[in-house]
């Protein structure tokens, strides 16, 4: 059974000296996919996250089909999107993908993951000036919030690129960020379109995901100095849309080390958004998943705390490969001639050459990893 227990004003005591098991900071894609993971594992897990569950979307929410389908999670979803179409200021070209992209409400979501979770929630929000000293004595772990200090042997940060308790800084423009915002007008679409134009954006990309009624409407800067508020609102209006509705945020196109202090790094936190893409829900999924049982396989005593932040840091390591590639092409895309990345995008047009594609890109984390007993590999 999940307890519901968020407070506002004169009802939000405070929760200092509250104790858990396992305290997940943040409740967005990767805290809940932790959670979601430590069901029925007869722990306490105690989640935390500044805002109200699905109070606060920061993306376009469209993830790959299967993934939504292996979590249990197929009723968030508010429009499957077969194709991608990309243009370029030299053409524009269509993909059949051999899956779909589904753009999905984020509250809705938040909602069916939580509810699959046996963790207790509360709003608190996590202070990012914790000194090494306080953060870890013996082996209980105290994290300073506003509503006091909490404590578990087991903690993971969720939280987002901030990477709210590292040691060190992660501060745009000069971390690894790229950054994007989005507009929300009513719409309708078929394809998920990429727009990849130099004279919309520098190094980066525009896009737009129908969600049924909805259209996502953004643009990405690889750039962390561009901003990105003129380029989203002339796309927009290019499509006729009106630019209401903004959201946007930083995330992240460099891996960083998933384990610091004895805290598990899960998602954004870890650097788990792939480069090029942008694209940090189902990283968030899987890496929580592959968080989750390293939690649960300590919680049943089957290894000490220490074991499994190493292997969860190993298997975060092991992909590195995968994001050097893609940090590789978006390093390459934008300074490639326009009409040769649009002669590039026309060759991959052959659905062989985009199943092998699109198959390698799904591969790098699989839904097949959601189900029971798909294991971490031994390290
Ligand atoms: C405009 C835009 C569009 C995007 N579109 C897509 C997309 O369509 N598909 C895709 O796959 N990716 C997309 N991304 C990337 C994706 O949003 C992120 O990679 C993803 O949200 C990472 O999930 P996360 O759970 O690690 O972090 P987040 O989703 O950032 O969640 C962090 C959570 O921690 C909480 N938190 C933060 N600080 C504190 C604190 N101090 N105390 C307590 N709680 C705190 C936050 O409230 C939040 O709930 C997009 C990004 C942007 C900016």
């Amino acid at each position: 059974m999940t307890e519901r227990a968020t407070a506002r004003g004169a009802e939000r005591h405070s929760l200092d000296g509250t104790t858990a098991d396992v305290l997940i900071c943040g409740a967005s894609f990767a805290g809940l996919a932790v959670a979601r993971e430590l069901a029925r594992c007869g722990a306490s897990v105690l989640l935390i996250d500044r805002y109200e569950l699905g109070d606060r979307a920061t993306s376009a929410c469209a993830t790959p089909t299967p993934w939504l389908h292996a979590l249990g999670l197929s009723a968030a979803i508010r429009q499957e999107i077969p194709n991608m179409r990309f243009t370029t200021p030299h053409g524009s070209v269509r993909y059949r993908l051999p899956w779909s992209w589904s753009a999905f409400d984020y509250r809705r979501l938040c909602q069916l993951l939580y509810a699959q979770s046996d963790a207790r929630f509360h709003t608190a929000k996590v202070h990012g000036c914790v000194t090494p000293e306080d953060l870890v004595a013996g082996d209980v772990i105290s994290v300073v919030t506003d509503r006091g200090v909490l404590r578990a042997p087991l903690v993971v940060d969720a939280m987002g690129w901030r990477r709210v308790l590292g040691q060190r800084g992660f501060q745009p423009p000069e971390a690894p960020l790229s950054r994007g915002l989005e507009v929300h007008p009513d719409g309708h679409g078929e394809d998920l379109e990429v727009w990849i134009e130099r004279s919309l954006v520098r190094q980066g990309y525009g896009w737009r995901v129908p969600a049924d009624g909805e259209a996502r409407v953004g643009v990405a800067s690889y750039a962390p100095a561009d901003h990105v508020r003129r380029p989203t609102v002339e796309l927009s209006e290019r499509l006729g849309l009106d630019p209401v509705r903004y959201q946007g945020n930083w995330f992240p196109h460099r891996l960083r080390p998933a384990i610091e202090n004895s805290i598990f790094f899960v998602g954004d936190s870890a650097g788990h958004c792939f480069p090029l893409s942008g694209e940090g829900i189902r990283t968030a999924f899987y890496f929580g998943i592959a968080c989750g049982r390293e939690l649960a396989a300590v919680l049943e005593q089957q290894r000490s705390r220490t074991e499994a932040l190493k292997r969860y840091a190993a298997f975060s390591a092991e992909h590195a490969r995968a994001y050097s590639i893609a940090a590789g092409l978006q390093r390459a895309i934008p300074v490639l001639p326009p009409r040769l990345l649009t002669a590039g995008l026309r060759l991959l047009r052959h659905p062989r050459l985009i199943d092998r594609s699109f198959g390698w890109y799904l591969d790098q984390a699989h839904p097949s990893f959601a189900t029971p007993g798909s294991e971490l590999p031994s390290t």
